[in-house]
């Protein structure tokens, strides 16, 4: 760290944030800095050009910049994921030495850069400019773990045919093929998806720091394996905005920072019994097949119950015709707030992919789940959410395991059980519980928030 000077002057330390250009993983990075100018550090937010001026509502206590993946009009000039993370790697790091350059010749110097744990060539920029690197993981430990295991050769890829196959790792329960991530079995057709995650922990050991969007108690045992591998380890979540938590940040409003235009459904959801909705939403990213959105659909509608479902615009023409303006106990909505949503007491349950910030999100509420994983880390984080934390109920496939569809009747089983059976009471205690251990760790003196502190001071040069 030659070049480090925050060791010896007064001056704020300066982080430089970069995150992966998707809504889920510039989320939680938003939500980290936050508390990091909470806790005296000067941040830098910074993206790809062409999905920063996508994001509304950016909050106004850090600066903005912007590096380039090669398509400053927008990722799907790309075409192909491959084509698209070869161009980022050839384009993003000229363009990250060049912001470097220039916040220095502005008397802004950056001395820590975040950076997302898919982009791992950064900490090299960071290592030659005299910078410190921490490396931000987004997804669950449990998922960092089998993918570090693949990285080391110790899971082979493609996993065998074989679906008795139980995979054993360190600290974690016995999975089967399908708690794994789906690359695993897309490799064929996804082989720069299953790459990019792999890659994340090429380099990680040489990070000053890896930081997780996770929380130590919710899974002790992974928390302490994953701390002796990597002694630099902090859990650091959950990274979702603090008036959910402690209310800690003041003002700390931002439900709505997204590529997508929120639509109003807490005037509906007013309306509504305590306990009485179903909310439905697949993420940022996912597409459903035509059969499973119909599927979906039927299974709301058999189940009788009030439903708020996000289908995003560009999965509107899968509904079946007319549906939406046939369901009187239902509301489609493109996009919501979805914290608020959450946070509404006509809210029973969500049905959810299990998208990471999803889960972190209703398990910090205290709302429980049916399982609908779909793709990437999405099955992990279920089998978690089933067997482990138990806080959910999984919807069944149809028999038919390769198209992996639920169908109408399992979905309105599992809504029914969740909602008017026993199980649903237990799994709803178990949320609860789950909530307050959450919140714990989250608030002033909890291991996150003494992490983030550990992490503040030692970046300010007095133990590093
Ligand atoms: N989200 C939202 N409104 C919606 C749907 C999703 O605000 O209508 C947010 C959600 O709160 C979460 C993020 O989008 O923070 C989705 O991230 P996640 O990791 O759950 O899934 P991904 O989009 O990466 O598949």
């Amino acid at each position: 760290m030659e070049n480090n000077t925050i060791a010896t002057s007064s001056r704020r330390a300066h982080c430089l944030v970069l995150a992966f250009p998707a809504q889920g993983h510039i989320n939680p990075m938003i939500q980290f800095s936050k508390l990091l100018v909470h806790e005296g550090v000067k941040v830098t937010l910074c993206t790809t050009r062409s999905f920063i001026n996508k994001l509304q509502n950016l909050p106004s206590s850090m600066s903005l910049e912007s590096i380039s993946d090669g398509f400053d009009n927008g990722f799907e000039e790309a075409g192909s994921p491959k084509t698209y993370v070869e161009k980022f790697l050839q384009v993003g790091p000229q363009t990250l030495v060049e912001l470097l350059e220039n916040l220095s010749q502005l008397g802004n110097p950056v001395d820590c850069i975040i950076y997302d744990s898919f982009m791992p060539w950064v900490l090299d920029i960071a290592k030659k400019n005299g910078i410190f690197g921490a490396s931000y993981l987004t997804q669950n430990m449990s998922v960092n773990s089998i993918y570090y295991h693949v990285q080391l050769d110790k899971i082979k890829v493609p996993i065998s045919d074989n679906s008795e196959d139980e995979i054993l790792l360190p600290a974690m329960p016995k999975l089967q093929k399908g708690d794994l991530p789906s690359f695993f079995f897309s490799y064929e057709e996804e082989p720069t998806q299953l790459k990019l995650l792999v890659d994340q922990f090429s380099n990680i050991d040489k990070a000053h720091w890896i930081l997780c969007n996770s929380i130590y108690e919710l899974d002790k045992e992974i928390s302490e394996w994953t701390t002796k591998i990597w002694p630099k380890f902090k859990t650091i979540g959950p990274n979702i905005p603090s008036m959910i938590l402690d209310s800690r940040i003041k003002n700390d409003q931002d439900y709505d920072i997204a590529q997508f235009k929120t639509e109003n459904c807490i005037d509906w959801l007013d309306n509504k019994p305590k306990w009485s909705v179903i909310y439905v939403s697949f993420g940022s990213m996912v597409p459903l097949n035509e059969e499973q959105m119909e599927e979906i659909a039927y299974g709301l509608r058999d189940s009788d119950h009030y439903f708020l479902w996000v289908v995003r615009a560009s999965e509107k023409n899968k509904l079946p015709k007319d549906f939406a303006k046939k369901s009187e106990k239902g509301l489609i909505v493109k996009w919501c707030a979805q914290l608020k949503v959450l946070r509404h007491e006509a809210i029973a349950c969500f049905v959810t992919h299990c998208g990471w910030n999803s889960t972190l999100e209703t398990l910090s509420i205290g709302v429980p789940t049916i399982t609908m994983p779909q793709w990437s880390d999405q099955a992990t984080n279920a089998k978690y959410i089933v067997d482990v934390w138990k806080v959910g109920i999984r919807a069944p496939f149809h028999d038919d395991e390769k198209k992996k569809i639920v169908k109408r009747d399992a979905l309105k089983k599992c809504i029914v059980e969740m909602v008017d059976g026993e199980k649903g009471n237990e799994i709803r205690e178990n949320a609860i519980q789950l909530k307050k251990l959450i919140l714990e760790a989250a608030s002033v003196g909890g291991s996150s928030h003494k992490n983030i502190l550990e992490f503040v001071k030692s970046l300010q040069g007095s133990t590093c």
